[in-house]
């Protein structure tokens, strides 16, 4: 009666394959996890920031040049004085806003007037 002590080297290994593919996928996942997040959340304020704050074309009363400024509607309407990215005089913008925050009109006027 011989006794045969089966040995399990063989089937302890695992395969290559299978630990490359785990390595794949956890890299994958590290690349979606620090990929896609500041993508998501640059596309997130961004649509928010264009809502309640977008940017307005500005005619200067002083020299006629136009720029682009940023107001704010979650306010409602407002006065407030901007110095003209151009000549650097001061502007008093007149910005009204209806009560679904949307801007119905700009008025960039001297400031003396
Ligand atoms: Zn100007």
């Amino acid at each position: 009666m011989k006794r045969r002590h089966t040995q399990s080297n063989g089937g302890s290994a695992k395969p290559v394959s299978d630990r490359t593919d785990s390595l794949q996928l956890a890299e994958k996942e590290i690349d979606r996890l620090y990929g896609l997040e500041p993508v998501i959340n640059v596309d997130d304020v961004t649509g928010v920031d264009s809502e309640a704050t977008p940017y307005v074309v500005i005619a200067c009363p002083y020299c006629g040049e136009s720029f682009e400024t940023k107001i704010d509607l979650t306010c409602g309407s407002f006065d407030y004085v901007e110095d003209c990215q151009i000549c650097c005089q001061p502007i008093n913008l007149k910005i009204a806003v209806n009560d679904a925050a949307e801007l119905t009109g700009v008025t960039a006027l001297q400031l003396n007037d």
